[in-house]
């Protein structure tokens, strides 16, 4: 390869060439474009244009002279401090090649070399080889001096033969991705994070609405974000930036007790432990005693997680946050009934146009707290849409406490929007069946809906706890009467009044 490269550029690529222009003898003097010339043997240096004149010296072969005046064939030059004429027949002219010192710059364009190729210091192959470009490498270049690109290389920059270098056919698709500044954006709706950037590639997951994503590329209107440990593209419409980062935001995990006012939930004459820290080995400051009320100043929700906690009378520390209810508990032993709102944060449950699941059954077990807390102990699994306790958090909340009944309260959805009605499903136990039944006869009955009938369900949730339990699934958010239903604040408060009779009722 460094062979070819060298035939190709030799003819252009030296600084000077040498041109046979011997000077033609004239009569008159004239001046001349001042231009150099060589020796091409060595000559003398007369006084005058006359080859009788006195010889001032003797020019060496191969020496530059400069001349700008002739007579007849005879160079008025100076060489060494002396001015005189030497005879034309021995001069060559020396022409400059400009052609390589002109550089060129261009839209920056990718080629392909077509062989290896040397990567040269400069625009001409005697430079110094820098080293070997394989063939088949995509290089850019944006400059050129002739025929030679400048290119940068494994670190190197410099200069090689055009001759090799193939434009690159950019195949133009559909959408061409844009790169920009790293933004931060707030999503306006949940939406899907997509493996590319149309509507109809697979769906990775579910970004709920509110969260911070960061993207510095897009495709059109596709957004390419990680959410999760996914990584994908969402459209645009549903985007807005912000200038907070999610490390602004409040962490999802706080949203359940942060600044809330709650009350101490322990057997009757129990009380709950006051700690110096976050950790059950933390010393004792003090102890709770059932009811009582604290502000949680810093909520880390996590099942067995703690809390910080301001006491009613002005005392700082932690609690373990599953012994704390929004539902005030009575003074006197109760029956406890632990509620699951289903999904919660990221797991939105059932969607259908921007309905959650995750929100409808929040709304519904606020609604059945409020209505069993003048009867009852009630403790929630999550108290916040944006709150996701995993499945086992949930049983292990239930199984923290002496619980009476569990139920996990959920919304159905089907690809078919013709399936719709009520259904139930139980793990183990007798009373796990009942409790089942009886929801099933309440919400049928009272509400009207379609029964679908209790079912045994091999569902984590009722495998962990271990009171009795029920999965509820109030209806069908992909049927239209069942939906109409689901996000009615009227019928809402008839199934909390259903789901709490039949609770009651089991007890
Ligand atoms: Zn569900």
């Amino acid at each position: 390869m460094p062979t070819k490269t060298s035939v190709l550029i030799a003819s252009i690529a030296s600084a000077v060439l040498f041109t046979v222009a011997a000077p033609t003898p004239e009569a008159s003097a004239a001046s001349i474009t001042k231009a150099t010339y060589q020796t091409t043997d060595a000559l003398n240096l007369r006084v005058s244009a006359s080859t009788s004149s006195k010889k001032l010296l003797t020019i060496p072969k191969g020496k530059s002279v400069v001349s700008s005046y002739k007579t007849g064939n005879w160079y008025k030059v100076s060489y060494s401090s002396k001015t005189g004429y030497v005879s034309g027949s021995y001069l060559k002219k020396k022409v400059a090649v400009k052609a390589s010192t002109v550089g060129t710059s261009f839209t920056k364009t990718n080629y392909t070399t077509t062989d290896s190729l040397s990567l040269r210091k400069s625009d001409s192959a005697t430079s110094t080889k820098l080293l070997t470009i394989p063939k088949g490498t995509t290089l850019s270049s944006a400059y050129k001096k002739g025929s030679w690109y400048k290119v940068s290389y494994k670190s190197k920059t410099g200069y090689v033969a055009g001759s090799y270098l193939k434009k690159k056919t950019t195949v133009k698709t559909s959408s061409a991705g844009t790169t920009f500044a790293k933004t931060n954006y707030i999503t306006l709706d949940a939406l899907n994070l997509r493996t590319s950037n149309s509507a109809t590639s697979t769906k990775l997951l579910t970004i709920p609405k509110g969260k911070v994503v960061t993207s510095s590329y897009r495709k059109d209107n596709w957004y390419q974000v990680s959410y999760g440990s996914k990584k994908g593209y969402v459209s645009g419409s549903y985007l807005k930036k912000t200038t907070s980062t999610s490390a602004s935001l409040p962490p999802v995990s706080t949203a359940d007790y942060s600044g809330s006012t709650m009350y101490v939930l322990v057997p009757f004459n129990d009380s709950l432990t006051l700690r110096s820290g976050a950790s059950s080995i933390s010393p004792s400051i003090g102890t709770l005693p059932r009811g009582s009320v604290v502000t949680v100043t810093n909520a880390l929700h996590k099942t067995k997680g703690f809390v910080a906690v301001k006491t009613s009378d002005g005392r700082y520390g932690y609690v373990e946050a599953t012994y704390l209810s929004l539902f005030q508990p009575s003074m006197s032993s109760r029956p406890l009934v632990v509620l699951d709102p289903g999904h919660g944060g990221h797991d939105v449950g059932a969607a259908r146009y921007g309905i959650y699941e995750r929100d409808i059954v929040m709304s519904v077990a606020k609604l059945v707290a409020e209505r069993l807390s003048k009867t009852v102990d009630v403790k929630l699994t999550r108290y916040t849409n944006d709150y996701y306790p995993s499945l086992t958090d949930r049983s292990v909340i239930s199984n923290a406490h002496k619980t009476n009944i569990f139920v996990s309260i959920h919304i159905n959805a089907a690809t078919s929007n013709s399936a719709y009605g009520a259904e139930n499903f139980y793990y183990r136990g007798n009373s796990s069946v009942a409790l089942s039944r009886n929801l099933q006869k309440n919400l049928v009955n009272s509400i009207g809906l379609r029964d679908r009938g209790i079912k045994f369900g091999n569902l984590a949730v009722l495998r962990g706890t271990n009171a009795p339990a029920t999965l509820t699934e109030l209806g069908f958010l992909s049927n239209a009467d069942d939906r109409a239903k689901l996000v009615s604040p009227s019928y809402q408060q008839r199934y909390a009044d259903a789901v709490a009779n039949a609770i009651l009722s089991s007890l």
